[in-house]
């Protein structure tokens, strides 16, 4: 047999989940010059693209075009897609070391991380992760339930993602409409009762984890306005300090908006964002399910790393709120027969190599990307890199002879054993008719897509 990676003898590499960090480790090893790669890329959802689909808000279309680069990435003569293929019960760890020289493993942060506070699971506290998904139309979370007839509502956190979900509370039915929000999550809101949004962070102004953009995003919409009382809009004197002495622009304007946002005066739109800082949850109250939250007034310390934390004061306060988002970041889980940090929740690993936690040693032929390697932290474009330096590990590890070796590599094989499990994958050119027909449905009705949402409803669409 000639050498791994020569155009008689492909170097076969299974990517599993198909978002950014998948993609990109595809595309740099399809770009790896005199080096034939054949790549078969898993998920277990019958669409491709991860968080791109079913993460980032609807009303940000133009942060969607970066698909295009990953259809590219798709159209390569030796890339397959097998959607509708879930690690763990259609697929293992040993069938994929029987077919491929290496694996990939870019699944995402699938959960939520905790507050940690009693009442967290109250009927009406909910983490934003499902909201999310329910607005996305993703099939995990199409059956939930939101009781929008609340008229108050906490959303915890101010990352990206909370400033998402208050987004979405407060846009419009006209907002709406120009966006691929999942039908019935455009129907609900159209009844929502929600009045006013409190949005709590547990630092000052200077930490928020909001972008510019984002922060002003939310003064500019049509149905709501924003407040923050002036005084949790000022800066406390560790923040001062340390911004006079790292000037930093996009710190500056998050505070300085936040600023003109106390000062404005509400107009009385449909629904008030009320930003409240320096406040921890520290219980959520209510009789089976949420009537109020309890806040403790935090003030920042300094940590031993120089970075700003918050510490409880002595004085509480209770907001009634009916319905309450919890947006505290992302959390990865394990995958069957793999290593797993539980409490990082991902992949232990060097550089993208898994390790064994016994050993220390990399697993060979096992890599991961993305948030199940980094943490969910950075933006679409922080994966990059980041897939780059496993897929350059898996390249280095080929290079020292090191990968798996695989018993059956011939590319039908994968068909046959799927077949054999009775999988109904989903290729890439059935995905591609899914699209065109989310479109379709789309501009039937005005609407940029118009997205299936449930499983069966995508594999009746494509007769199967
Ligand atoms: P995130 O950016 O890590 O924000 C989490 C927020 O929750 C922070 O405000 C954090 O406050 C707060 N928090 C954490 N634990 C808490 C607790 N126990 N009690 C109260 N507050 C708590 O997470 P995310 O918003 O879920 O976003 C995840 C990732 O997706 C990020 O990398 C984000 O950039 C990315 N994303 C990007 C976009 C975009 O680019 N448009 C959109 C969506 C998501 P502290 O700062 O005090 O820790």
């Amino acid at each position: 047999m000639s050498q791994v990676g020569t155009p008689s003898n492909p170097l076969r590499v299974a990517i599993i989940g198909s978002g950014p960090s998948g993609f990109y480790a595809a595309d740099f090893l399809q770009k790896t010059k005199d080096l034939s790669v054949a790549i078969d890329m898993y998920d277990r959802l019958p669409t491709p693209f991860g968080l791109v689909r079913g993460g980032v808000a609807p009303d940000h279309q133009k942060i969607k075009t970066v698909i295009k680069a990953y259809e590219k990435v798709a159209q390569h003569p030796s890339f397959r897609f097998f959607g509708n293929v879930a690690y763990g019960t259609d697929l293992s760890r040993l069938d994929l070391e029987s077919h491929y020289h290496g694996v990939i493993y870019s699944v995402g942060s699938e959960t939520d991380r905790r507050m940690g506070v009693p009442g967290e699971d109250l009927t009406g506290s909910h983490p934003a992760t499902k909201f999310v998904g329910w607005y996305n139309a993703h099939p995990d979370y199409r059956e939930e339930q939101f009781d929008l007839t609340q008229e108050n509502v906490a959303v915890v956190g101010i990352g990206n993602v909370a400033m998402d979900v208050i987004r979405i509370l407060a846009r419009s039915q006209s907002e709406l409409m120009s966006t691929d929000i999942a039908d019935y999550a455009m129907e609900a809101l159209a009844k929502s009762k929600v009045k006013n949004i409190y949005v709590l962070a547990r630092r000052g102004p200077a930490q928020a984890a909001y972008t510019n953009p984002e922060i002003k995003e939310l003064g500019e919409m049509e149905e709501a306005d924003v407040t923050c009382p002036a005084d949790e809009a000022e800066l406390d004197e560790y923040s001062r300090e340390w911004l006079t002495a790292n000037p930093d622009r996009t710190v500056e304007t998050n505070v300085e908006v936040m600023q003109e946002y106390a000062k404005r005066t509400p107009t009385g739109k449909r629904c008030r964002i009320h930003f409240r800082f320096l406040v921890s949850p520290v219980e959520l109250i209510g009789n089976g399910k949420v009537e109020a939250v309890k806040i403790v007034k935090n003030k920042l310390v300094k940590s031993d790393d120089g970075s700003m934390r918050p510490k409880a004061t002595d004085q509480f306060e209770t907001i009634p709120v009916g319905l309450v988002f919890r947006s505290v970041g992302y959390m990865g889980l394990p995958l069957p027969g793999l290593p797993f940090d539980q409490k990082a929740g991902t992949f232990p690993h060097e550089k993208g190599r898994i390790l064994d936690p016994e050993t220390k040693q990399p697993l060979p032929g096992h890599y991961c990307a993305g948030w199940i390697k980094r943490g969910p932290s950075g933006v679409i474009g922080t994966n990059k890199p980041d897939a780059q330096e496993s897929a350059q590990c898996l390249l280095d590890d080929l290079a020292a002879g090191t990968l798996l070796s695989p018993g059956s590599a011939a590319p039908a094989a994968v068909e046959t054993m799927l077949q054999a499990k009775g999988v109904r994958y989903v290729s890439y050119a059935e995905w591609q008719r899914l699209d065109q027909l989310e479109l379709e449905r789309g501009a039937a009705v005005g609407r940029p897509r118009n997205k299936f949402s449930r499983v069966d409803e995508m594999l009746k669409a494509l007769g199967k």
